[in-house]
């Protein structure tokens, strides 16, 4: 006999009905206090993406991320591909400071600044409640009613609009607004691959927001899926006070009168009563739908609040615990690191190698020379007149063969050396030498390699 298991909100995703199909989600739009904070929240977000790339900080713009030249400026700071430490460590503090985040709010990045859901709720979603209506109106039109029909057509092309929008500023994060320009305003054959990167991405973000919406959220984040690991009893996330609600219904003693209004205005269509659930991105709606039902009702609000388990269990809050504690010290310590890491570094970044097949040259009886390939990167963005002078041994010569001295800001010098040492100077069949890079008096940095000599 086979045995009936009786469907729950966790037999299958909440978009997806018995037969697999989608179930569209038409969001009620959320009002209240914390909708508005979090329209102040977005805009401030949507500023900063929007703006980021056309400030500039020390010549630098604020925020680059030029994966293809591997140059990154973040805060102004140029960061390029032979600084991956720095990257490593950028990297390493922004997953503990999220992890520590998670730990102790939940989700609060996913429902406040995680560009999917500013974009998402408060662009895109926006633009569909001025063109079809909030979601009563929109439940009431008949899909073959032609004023849907034309409502839906403009609603469309304005994503559209949007969507290529997006699509600039992502690419000025990743080329730059010059780079990016230059695409647009230069005839289409001279940047077919850009004009190409451009055409699919608009396609791709109109398809994401048009269509696939908070499936991103939901099915593919791999962010949301953590917090089964991530959160404990005591973590801080959008909770239902089921102590206070239950039992539930309009003549029922708890407080909670099941009008099912915090799921209408759930953007990803899930039931909070039922618990903590991977697809909640902490987004605050259903607190403010529910305070407005408390306050029909005369009952006190927050029935939903950003409270933990054991907060609703105990009836007291707490955010500090032994974990939130080891992760606070090791942030503290991986951004003292940053902090220091950033300040110190050099402005330039030297390689010097032996020319390939080259071993010595005897010049006179006392002194013998080696060939050296040297490449200087200049991080920063001004011009740098540089010398070369041996500091160790002091009696050696160093001399530029070809190229220039003068290094120009964010070049690169490439030049073939001569280092002549007197044989008195050698230690063996391989000397130590120390090379210092200067400009003007000011050491920019010090390299030591490897001189070879005859055996002694
Ligand atoms: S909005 Fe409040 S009262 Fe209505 S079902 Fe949700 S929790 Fe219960
Ligand atoms: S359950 Fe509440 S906080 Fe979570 S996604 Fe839905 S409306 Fe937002």
């Amino acid at each position: 006999m086979e045995l009936e298991t009786p469907r729950t909100f966790r037999d299958r995703p909440i978009n997806i009905d018995d037969s697999g199909h989608r179930n569209w989600i038409y969001a009620k739009q959320p009002k209240g206090e914390w909708y508005t904070r979090r329209t102040i929240v977005a805009w401030i977000a949507l500023s900063f993406l929007v703006l980021a790339p056309f400030v500039k900080i020390n010549g630098n713009p604020m925020m680059l991320f030029d994966v293809a030249n591997r140059k990154f400026s973040i805060f102004g700071q140029l960061i390029w591909a032979q600084d991956t430490y720095l990257l490593s460590l950028i990297m390493a503090v922004a997953v503990v400071f999220i992890v520590l985040f998670t730990v102790i709010y939940g989700r609060v990045w996913c429902g406040w600044a995680c560009p999917q859901t500013i974009f998402l709720e408060m662009v895109y979603r926006r633009i569909e409640y001025l063109f079809e209506g909030n979601y009563r109106t929109r439940k009431k039109r008949d899909e073959s009613d032609s004023d849907i029909f034309f409502r839906k057509l403009a609603k469309h092309a304005v994503f559209i609009l949007i969507s290529i929008l997006i699509t600039n500023v992502f690419l000025n994060w990743i080329i730059g607004p010059e780079r990016l320009w230059a695409i647009i305003s230069e005839p289409i054959h001279d940047h077919l691959f850009g004009f190409i990167a451009m055409i699919t991405l608009s396609i791709f973000y109109y398809w994401i927001y048009a269509f696939f919406r908070e499936q991103v959220c939901t099915m593919i984040c791999p962010y949301g899926r953590l917090q089964g690991v991530l959160l404990d009893s005591k973590s801080i996330a959008v909770t239902y006070d089921y102590k206070r609600g239950n039992p539930r219904g309009p003549k029922s003693t708890g407080d909670c009168i099941d009008c099912h209004q915090c799921v209408s205005v759930c953007p990803t269509g899930i039931d909070i009563k039922n618990g903590s659930q991977l697809e909640c991105i902490n987004c605050t709606a259903c607190i403010d739908e529910c305070n407005i039902v408390m306050k029909r009702i005369n009952k006190p609000k927050n029935l939903i609040r950003f409270d933990s388990v054991y907060g609703i269990e105990t009836g007291k809050r707490s955010v500090l615990n032994a974990r939130t504690y080891a992760y606070s010290v090791v942030l503290a310590i991986l951004l003292i690191i940053l902090a220091v890491t950033i300040f110190n570094r050099k402005p330039i970044e030297t390689t010097m190698l032996r020319v390939q097949g080259s071993i010595f040259q005897k010049v006179d009886s006392v002194t013998f020379s080696n060939l050296y390939m040297l490449k200087i990167i200049n991080k920063t963005q001004s011009d740098k007149s540089l010398q070369l002078r041996l500091i160790m041994p002091k009696s050696g010569k160093i001399q530029l063969i070809t190229g220039q001295s003068l290094l120009k800001s964010q070049g690169t010098l490439e030049s073939v050396i001569i280092v002549n040492l007197n044989a008195k100077d050698l230690t063996g069949k391989s000397t130590l030498i120390e090379v210092g890079i200067f400009e003007g008096d000011r050491i920019l940095e010090r390299y030591v390699t490897n001189f070879l000599g005859p055996v002694n």
